[in-house]
């Protein structure tokens, strides 16, 4: 590669990376696009979560956190779209909206994984004896009988070689919808690199619930 190439590529690395970088609309930080949420308006003035960032039309970002998205007014929402007619009074839904768009994108996530889904302690527990990796999801209710036991046999795993990671998803409530049951405290799916967004969906979902 000669030194012009060299500095063409590192320009359009570097005008790739300043490019997918947005500006929260409350707290005016900027991040990686794909970190935040974005939020696009309809034909009627209504804003909605994108949390695919892929409906069509021009997006507005925030941190997906419940500090700014609680932080958004009118006003935010009347410059991110100056054309449209803005619906007034709609911001203190949006972080409901979002949570409830998040849970769904996790239950569709979840169903997907059906053959390797282990539902409830004994279900989970045998799992654990199972050499593959495993990512049991808990929910934040959970007794702490179940989540000594839990730990335990994580790492009774972890001194075998074998891999066990835990994630916190909302309330028993909440865990049973992703697998449509009444109430679950935990669940267990294969651990795979596919995984990543149900982690990220996750941690979006706990900074969404967090209260300051
Ligand atoms: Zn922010």
């Amino acid at each position: 590669m000669t030194d012009r190439m060299r500095n063409l590529d590192r320009q359009r690395r570097m005008s790739e990376a300043v490019k997918a970088q947005r500006r929260c609309m409350a707290c005016h930080s900027q991040h990686d696009k794909y970190e935040m949420l974005r939020l696009v308006c309809d034909e009627s003035g209504r804003v909605w979560p994108d949390v695919l960032q892929k409906a069509p039309g021009r997006g507005a970002y925030v941190c997906w956190d419940n500090t700014c998205l609680s932080r958004l007014r009118d006003r935010h929402l009347h410059a991110a779209w100056k054309d449209r007619d803005i619906m007034s009074g709609q911001t203190a839904k949006l972080p409901e909206r979002s949570a409830v768009a998040l849970s769904g994108l996790c239950r569709q996530y979840v169903q997907r994984q059906r053959h390797g889904l282990r539902i409830g302690r004994n279900a989970v527990m045998h799992r654990m004896w199972d050499r593959t990796p495993v990512l049991i999801v808990l929910a934040e209710d959970a007794g702490i009988a179940l989540r000594r036991q839990l730990l335990e046999a994580g790492a009774r795993r972890s001194e075998a070689g074998l891999a066990t990671d835990f994630l916190a998803f909302g309330d028993s409530a909440l865990l049973g919808e992703l697998v449509e049951r009444e109430k679950v405290s935990v669940l267990a799916v294969d651990d795979t690199p596919l995984n990543k967004k149900l982690r990220q969906y996750c941690m979006w979902y706990r900074q969404l619930k967090k209260t300051e």
